[in-house]
């Protein structure tokens, strides 16, 4: 996963950015905003309703 501040290819699991220290935030995720599902922010279609996101 990207470190939301420098960029840096941490670890999946990281909780921390080993190269600036910020937090990870492990699940980015959104709503569909058609159904309202959550989806994590590495899909481009909704799981549940198709839409394109
Ligand atoms: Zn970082
Ligand atoms: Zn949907």
């Amino acid at each position: 996963m990207l470190c939301p501040n420098c960029q840096f290819s941490a670890a999946s699991n990281s909780n921390f950015c080993p190269a600036c220290g910020t937090k990870m935030i492990q699940s980015i995720s959104f709503s569909c905003h058609q159904c309202n599902t959550v989806i994590p922010s590495s899909s481009n279609f909704c799981p549940h309703c198709g839409a394109k996101v």
